[in-house]
């Protein structure tokens, strides 16, 4: 396989404290990249670009190297302090508040891409500021798709860097709230288009529980959510949702019509295996075999014969 088939993720590697109404969580390894970057890794060859303290557990970056993760790219600063994030879930555990946010080594972050990974034919650039985003995307040579996320908290403080970075993409993948935040409209279908006039080609509404919808040309095309009779803790749950659909992409199909509809099923695959666990606990141990089968749950899941009225 040519390095024109692989994944570069960028974003947040971290350490968080998660508190449910069940259960709670502290030290806690997190980060949209580290839950995006396993997701792929089932299905691509992934270059993760980050940055951590010493802090961070040795035995995570471990973890990551065994899912055949580059992390030369993932820098660990000595003496640094890894971002740490804090949030609370509600009792519905589809909403959840941001308790405390301790930036770290984040505040001085300037990515410098190994030369190889600026080959790859794929780019991720899941949450972290839309500045770094920016200068990770300067870096590659030639993307053929660039996706991206982001949070409400860069949609307040810096709209002009991500609305730039957003230009310059060909697919976001965002949540309902931060799409309705982001463009000024309630409708979904109304925020969908939206997005696209700042610029992607392909949109990716994420809905927690109640699945995710994408929006590419003139087609929409809704996923649902494995009804689960378990979450312990959904955190991560869209970043694995984009790993497995960028991953999927990764392997070098077409990004239009029934493939981009397969990379949702694999972002709503590997998603429903962040939720049974904390952190990645359940995200890390699987294989092909299993994803595969909980793919065709999912076809049987959204299967229904044609009625004939006549
Ligand atoms: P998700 O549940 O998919 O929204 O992702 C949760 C992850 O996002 C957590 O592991 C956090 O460490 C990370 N996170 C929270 N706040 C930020 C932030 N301001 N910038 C980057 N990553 C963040």
């Amino acid at each position: 396989m040519s390095n024109q088939q692989s994944l570069v993720v960028v974003g947040s590697v971290a350490i968080d404290w998660v508190i449910t109404p069940e259960a709670e969580r502290s030290e806690s390894i997190g980060g949209a990249a580290t839950f995006a970057a396993i997701a792929a890794s089932y299905l691509s060859p992934v270059n993760l670009v980050g940055i951590v303290g010493d802090d961070f557990p040795q035995r995570s970056i471990e973890d990551l190297r065994r899912k055949r993760i580059d992390t030369s790219g993932l820098e660990v600063v000595p003496g640094g302090k890894t971002f740490r994030w804090k949030g609370r879930y509600h009792a519905n555990m589809n909403q959840r508040d941001t308790l405390d946010t301790q930036l770290g080594v984040f505040e001085t972050f300037d990515p410098k891409l190994p030369p190889r990974y600026a080959d790859s034919g794929y780019l991720f650039l899941a949450n972290i500021q839309p500045e770094v985003q920016l200068r990770v995307l300067e870096q590659m040579k030639a993307p053929r798709i660039v996706g991206l996320d982001t949070m409400n908290l860069w949609i307040d403080i810096a709209r002009p860097q991500l609305e730039k970075v957003i230009s310059r993409v060909g697919v976001l993948m965002i949540n309902e709230e931060e799409a309705r935040q982001l463009t000024g409209e309630h409708n979904l279908v109304k925020a969908a288009r939206g997005v696209r006039k700042l610029g992607p080609k392909s949109v990716v509404i994420k809905r927690g529980e109640y699945g995710a919808l994408l929006f590419h040309g003139d087609d929409v095309f809704s996923a649902p959510a494995l009804p689960l009779e378990e979450v312990v803790d959904p955190t991560g749950a869209g970043d694995a949702f984009a790993g497995g659909f960028m991953g999927y992409l990764a392997r070098g199909v077409e990004p239009h019509g029934e493939h981009l509809r397969t990379a949702m099923i694999y972002g709503s695959v590997l998603a429903s295996y962040i939720v049974g666990g904390f952190s990645y606990d359940e995200l890390i141990g699987l294989d092909l075999e299993r994803i595969q089968s909980r793919f065709a749950l999912f076809q049987r899941l959204t299967d229904f014969a044609r009625a004939d009225l006549a």
